[in-house]
């Protein structure tokens, strides 16, 4: 399509109103830079407005999850979905963002003409002209719903967690929720207390750390602080915790026997031997997969409202659950906390006439996609909070616009070549769609060395400019 069927035009386009985009619309409109947002959904907030399961919440500590331009004092350190989308909407709200969202309006394609240098965004409601696309489209895309053989003769629910709405109870029901990551970890303990039973059946254990979600003396001696108008404590509280996430996620994977005899002592105090070798000693080590982190799910499992299973679901019968040895769980609703496909990109994208396939694509810092002009796409970090790369990476996003605006350029690229990529954690959700995904290159992926030592610094030879 040409720029010429465009009917508004504008610098920027952002796809997506979730962290992401909320995100990239402050540092847009704080550096006086034209932008729209383009939401498909009716309210922003991105997963955190479409996740509404039993016990949706974040497990990475909010200090570093939220912006570092709005920290936001709490006496928790994981907050549920709904306050973390209260505090995306008071964020947009303070920094006037709303104004420039389009909600319930999806963009079906992105095409870059190199000899104009514009993008033309479509969207069902007309096109926009815009010289830079920032996609914040997230990267889950449909519930993965493994095949169960005999699901048709089973009589009871099955229902996936996208579809699950907290406000559901299931009492006097045989619950069974299949999975054992952070999704099911999360929800276990919120499930047990409207189901009449609660198993939760996992195909192999994961490392779980349980916490009591107490902000510590430090958190609170810095958030105080904070109140007090201020900032650098909490600046330190970030990258402190931070420093401490890259520091256990560098050590565990270093020293896997002390680290998993950590999880082994975590545990001791819940289950017994039996149980611990059976339902909690995960084949992997330690931090080769994300670590849910599991909050009142110890005293669930103490008092037997939280029942741990660990095995292979062989079959479904009318009214239960049989696994491959012959176990029977009886099961009224079946929920399935098996995650999402993963999907980089939601839209078709094309440079001059050509679609861009997202398989293999060169990902330059997170950032920059290889031979597609004027495109940025700011992703987190696999093992630590997604913020910590991805405002970073959009504050680089910012200086490139502001310096091709200084300097009356047009373009921005960078090559498209074939880069190798291992990812830092291999969990199944994304070794599974590794193939499909985007190779990430010239990031260390550990937030402390990447921000402090100026990894994503912007340094205009590296790119190529028109
Ligand atoms: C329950 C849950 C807990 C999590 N906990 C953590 C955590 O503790 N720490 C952590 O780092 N990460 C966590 N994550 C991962 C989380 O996805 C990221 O942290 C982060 O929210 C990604 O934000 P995003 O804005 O990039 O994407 P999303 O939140 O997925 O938002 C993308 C937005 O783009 C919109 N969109 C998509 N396609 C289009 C289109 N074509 N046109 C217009 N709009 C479109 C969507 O409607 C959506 O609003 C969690 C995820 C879930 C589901």
């Amino acid at each position: 399509m040409s720029a010429r069927g465009a009917t508004e035009d504008t610098t920027v386009v952002v796809v997506g109103a979730g962290i992401t985009g909320i995100g990239a619309a402050y540092y847009l409109r704080t550096n006086g830079i034209p932008y729209l947002v383009i939401e498909a959904n009716d309210d922003l907030g991105g997963v955190w407005h479409t996740q509404r399961w039993h016990g949706a919440r974040c497990d990475s500590d909010f200090v570093k999850y939220s912006y570092s331009f709005q920290p936001h004092p709490s006496s928790r350190c994981l907050l549920d979905r709904d306050e973390i989308q209260r505090y995306l909407r008071s964020v947009a709200e303070q920094f006037d963002l709303l104004r420039n969202i389009r909600f319930s309006t999806r963009v079906t394609s992105a095409s870059f003409d190199t000899t104009t240098g514009r993008w033309v965004v479509q969207t069902p409601h007309g096109a926009i002209r815009a010289q830079f696309v920032i996609n914040g489209n997230g990267y889950f895309n449909l519930p993965h719903v493994p095949e169960f053989p005999g699901v048709d003769t089973f009589d009871g629910e099955i229902i996936h967690t996208f579809d699950l709405d907290a406000e559901r109870k299931f009492p006097g029901k045989n619950v069974v929720l299949v999975g054992s990551g952070s999704t099911a970890i999360c929800a276990a303990p919120e499930l047990a207390r409207v189901s009449g039973s609660m198993t939760m059946l996992q195909r192999s254990p994961s490392y779980i750390y349980e916490v009591d979600n107490k902000a510590t003396p430090l958190m609170r001696l810095c958030q105080y602080l904070y109140g007090r108008g201020l900032g650098f404590p909490i600046k330190f509280l970030r990258n402190y915790l931070q420093l401490r996430d890259d520091v256990i996620f560098v050590a565990f994977r270093a020293f896997p026997r002390p680290a998993r005899w950590f999880f082994r002592q975590h545990w001791q105090d819940t289950v017994n031997s039996e149980q611990l070798k059976r339902d909690f000693s995960p084949s992997y080590s330690p931090w080769e997969q994300r670590i849910p982190v599991a909050i009142g799910l110890k005293e669930a499992v103490r008092r037997g409202a939280v029942r741990i299973e660990t095995g292979t679901i062989a079959r479904f019968t009318p009214s239960s659950v049989v696994l491959v040895g012959g176990k029977e769980l009886q099961c009224d609703v079946c929920i399935l906390a098996t995650g999402f496909e993963l999907d980089f990109l939601k839209f078709e994208l094309r440079v001059d006439g050509a679609q861009i396939e997202v398989r293999g694509i060169n990902f330059y810092k997170g950032i920059m996609w290889g031979g597609v002009p004027n495109y940025f796409q700011p992703v987190g970090v696999w093992h630590s909070a997604w913020t910590q790369r991805s405002e970073t990476v959009t504050r680089f996003a910012i200086k490139v616009i502001k310096h091709m605006a200084a300097h009356q350029l047009n373009t921005v690229s960078i090559e498209r070549k074939e880069v190798d990529y291992t990812p830092s954690i291999t969990p199944g959700y994304l070794m599974r769609d590794l193939p499909e995904l985007p190779r990430l290159y010239a990031s260390w992926e550990l937030p402390t060395l990447d921000n402090l030592l100026g990894r994503y610094r912007f340094a205009p030879r590296k790119l190529n400019f028109t």
